[in-house]
């Protein structure tokens, strides 16, 4: 009965550069929260894409536009204008309330170019000497897999073989303030962080962190940047993780679900005093801006507005993490999470736990060796989240 899935499997491991260790199992198909592998068993997608899918598998709206646009026109380059890369700015500043915006394709894309803007704003607005300016990142960030970003990396793993790294980089404990205020020097350009630690294993800094870094960096002539690619767009509950402390970053690093899980977008959003900084030929990318994704961003967009989704995040992930608290095993080490972003600790691997989900009908995808991700579309149903706590409840018990 396996055939299909293990000629599969064996066809992708013989060409594949052996980069990711997937569960065994196959996807073929999918909608909203469940997905179905070629022999027709169905799963429930407790990954989300790493969240790229917050809207749920092809949601009809989203792989409407989708269709109408690829009707039309899919990619310009932006040698000539298309006619909707105007909405995707708009909607973008309208959610971020930033004035401008830059359009690039993935998350570690947008991660480069926010570096970019910050060496630049440091030597043409903040006046620091060429060459000079610093960027302070935290132990444990992950902000993707380009040289940038593995140069600010605090894991050998992502850094192995890779070298020489990207100068200019100094690290801090995740949520150390003190740390923070002595990193700062006068050629800082900026303080970037995820204001939840998603492939940390959904970290939390401590309760007021977000708010004093960002008035460190004010007072300092510091940019505080954060990458809300994984937690950002109703994923820990708010529309932003920084609005958890109320806290309005100079520059927002967007992603994942940008794209509704359907075509791969990303971008910048900040002021023009900080943004303006690019002139023609500074910056760029062909498929950057294309108006098929500007198109399926906005309905994306969209529905997280007229879904509700940030606030069923909110809902939902309470009584996910609450159900989760309940569960008596000496194993469980920490539960924590903020809306339907939630990891469970464990005191040994996850894999185990993930492989024993994966046979409830539950996929799961461990992070750090020993933390469970519980991170399902926002568009999930009470009742498909009762039926998943059930079976959770069933595998973690003891
Ligand atoms: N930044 C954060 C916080 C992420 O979680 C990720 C992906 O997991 C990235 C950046 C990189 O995004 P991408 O894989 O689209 O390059």
């Amino acid at each position: 009965d396996m055939i299909k899935t293990e000629n599969i499997i064996s066809k992708t491991e013989q060409f594949g550069a052996n980069n990711y260790h997937p569960l065994p199992i196959v996807i073929s198909k999918g909608e909203g929260v469940w997905v179905y592998d070629p022999e027709g068993n169905k799963y429930m997608d407790m990954l989300s894409a790493y969240s790229a899918v917050n809207q749920g598998h092809r949601h009809p709206k989203i792989i409407e536009a989708l269709k109408d646009q690829a009707d039309r026109i899919t990619l310009t380059s932006r040698a000539f204008h298309n006619d909707q890369l105007g909405n995707f700015y708009e909607k973008v500043t309208d959610l971020t309330g930033k004035n401008m915006v830059l359009p690039m394709n993935t998350g570690a894309e947008a991660v480069e170019t926010a570096i970019k803007t910050v060496r630049r704003w440091a030597y043409d607005v903040k006046g620091v000497p060429a060459n000079q300016a610093e960027v302070i990142a935290c132990e444990g960030n992950f902000h993707g897999r380009t040289m940038t970003a593995v140069s600010m990396s605090s894991d050998e793993e992502y850094k192995r073989g890779f070298g020489p790294m990207l100068p200019g980089i100094k690290l801090i404990p995740y949520g150390d303030l003190e740390a923070l205020k002595q990193a700062i020097t006068p050629n800082t350009a900026a303080f970037i962080m995820e204001p939840i630690q998603g492939e940390a294993g959904i970290v939390i800094p401590p309760e007021g962190f977000l708010k004093q870094a960002r008035e460190l960096c004010k007072e300092n002539n510091v940019l505080f940047v954060a990458d809300e690619i994984q937690s950002g767009l109703g994923r820990s509950g708010k529309l932003f993780a920084c609005d958890w402390e109320e806290v309005v970053p100079d520059m927002y690093i967007l992603g994942k679900a940008l794209g509704g899980g359907v075509m791969p977008i990303s971008c910048v959003a900040a002021d023009k005093d900080i943004l303006g900084v690019f002139n023609p030929g500074s910056h760029g990318s062909t498929f950057g801006g294309n108006p098929l994704a500007s198109a399926v961003s906005v309905a994306s967009l969209e529905v997280i507005e007229e879904e509700n989704l940030v606030e069923r995040s909110l809902q939902l992930g309470e009584h996910f993490l609450n159900e989760l608290k309940s569960i008596d095993n000496p194993v469980i080490t920490e539960v924590r999470g903020r809306g339907l972003f939630i990891g469970v600790e464990l005191s040994e691997a996850a894999r185990p736990y993930c492989e024993k989900l994966k046979e409830e009908g539950l996929l799961c995808k461990e992070t750090h060796e020993n933390v469970i991700r519980f991170a399902p579309p926002l568009i999930i149903s009470n009742e498909d989240l009762d039926w998943a706590i059930d079976r959770i409840k069933k595998v973690l018990s003891v």
